[in-house]
């Protein structure tokens, strides 16, 4: 006999059931976001917020963008899925895309953030052992940098606490301090033959919206070129607009060899990308990796849109500007009621570090802000994070600084 189950599909679930059937990974809000529309969300209760948090960087064209619905709704009503034992159109149009907008030549399509990084790593792994033999393997990455959850990438990303206390780690990973150039050229210069990648985010985003200088990416660059090692830009969070150009690294000054991409990449539907050139794709030989679902039609549709809209010269400045009026009103903020340290960060990610007197109060400020109608983010204990819809309306974002005003003055 068949287990019953007690609700089916369309039965009602309450928020409250959360905790009886979920692992407890997470802790998520007590208030659970029904409906989106634009920057606005609204809870089962039909209170509205305005949202500064975008789903960590996620819905850079706000919730139930017309445009995207119809093209995920034009891919349902065709294909859904057909593996990559087949190719479909939206996914050779979407790495079309990808490669003409940037460096790229190459795409491997993949469904998270992780499963980009993952590759890209395995990718550098076997580029180095294929041209230069089996003594090439080190990955250099920094401390407190975030590049996943799979068992690779998250000993890849230098923050302990989320990679503890599983058992033994792969080896071949060193951490070196962020932003510090000079620690990275001592490395190399003691022992740069072994290093096969180096994987960096332009602008660290978990670890408190810390973005990297042009002296320090180049450094890297430098050194990988001198030592045939590979520059891996994890633009997970910084890609798609989000910086106020495509790729974080076209402000930069420097040209990866190896891209990753997601988050926004899809506006909400999971997809990631690994973007490289021709020459360090041939590592990628046919079985040498692969996903069931990437590459998937529905994904790919929505992903080719996305793009679409998000690469052209008034989204892009669009960025920048609302950057500036968000700086400028968290600014004032501050002058009123002195609760930040720094406020930092790339075109719309923005982070907010909190100031001696009010030491690892971010969450305190999430709060009050939720209470408010405002949704934010936090990196870390100390760094209030926001990451917006790129689309917002200037109007929408003064009414979120009023929002935030009125919570940081409740705290
Ligand atoms: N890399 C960076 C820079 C990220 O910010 C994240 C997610 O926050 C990831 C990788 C992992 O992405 P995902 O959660 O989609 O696996």
């Amino acid at each position: 006999m068949p287990k019953k189950t007690t609700v089916g599909a369309r039965a009602s679930v309450t928020r409250e059931m959360y905790e009886q059937v979920m692992t407890p990974n997470y802790a998520p809000a007590a208030i659970m976001p029904e409906r989106g529309e634009g920057s606005r969300l609204w809870d089962a209760d039909g209170k509205e917020y305005l949202d500064f948090a975008g789903g960590i960087a996620v819905s850079a064209l706000g919730h139930a963008h017309p445009q995207l619905i119809k093209a995920l709704t034009d891919q349902a009503n065709k294909l859904w899925h057909v593996s990559n034992f087949f190719t479909n159109k939206p996914a050779i149009r979407l790495a079309k895309m990808l490669c003409d907008a940037t460096f790229a030549e190459r795409v491997f399509l993949a469904n998270s953030g992780a499963e980009a990084n993952e590759a890209a790593l395995k990718l550098a792994r076997r580029y180095a052992l294929d041209k230069h033999g089996v003594d090439k393997y080190e990955i250099l990455a920094f401390d407190h940098a975030f590049h996943g959850r799979t068992w690779f990438t998250v000993c890849v990303g230098g923050q302990p606490k989320y990679s503890d206390g599983f058992g033994p780690k792969p080896g071949g990973i060193v951490h070196l301090p962020f932003n510090d150039a000079a620690a990275v050229k001592q490395y190399f210069a003691q022992q740069g033959d072994k290093v096969c990648a180096v994987i960096v985010e332009p602008v660290q985003g978990e670890a408190g919206v810390i973005p990297a200088t042009p002296e320090f990416v180049q450094a890297i660059r430098e050194c990988c070129d001198a030592h045939n090692a590979l520059m891996i830009f994890d633009e997970i969070q910084t890609g798609v607009g989000r910086c106020a150009a495509l790729y974080a690294y076209q402000k930069l000054g420097v040209v990866p060899d190896i891209l990753t991409t997601a988050k926004a990449l899809g506006g909400g539907f999971p997809i990631s990308a690994m973007l490289t050139t021709q020459e360090i794709a041939s590592s990628l030989v046919v079985g040498a990796h692969g996903s069931t679902f990437g590459g998937n039609p529905l994904a790919c549709a929505v992903a080719c849109k996305v793009l679409e809209l998000i690469n052209t010269p008034e989204m892009l400045s669009g960025v920048e500007t609302k950057s500036h009026q968000m700086i400028e009103g968290l600014k004032a903020i501050n002058q009123k009621y002195n609760v930040f340290d720094d406020i930092r960060g790339v075109g719309l990610l923005l982070g907010c570090e909190m100031n001696a007197r009010h030491r690892d109060r971010a969450r305190e400020v999430l709060s009050a802000c939720a209470d408010n109608g405002l949704l934010v983010l936090v990196a870390g204990p100390n760094v209030v994070r926001l990451a917006p819809p790129l689309n917002i309306s200037e109007s929408e974002i003064n009414h979120g600084l009023v929002l935030m005003d009125n919570a940081i003055q409740n705290l």
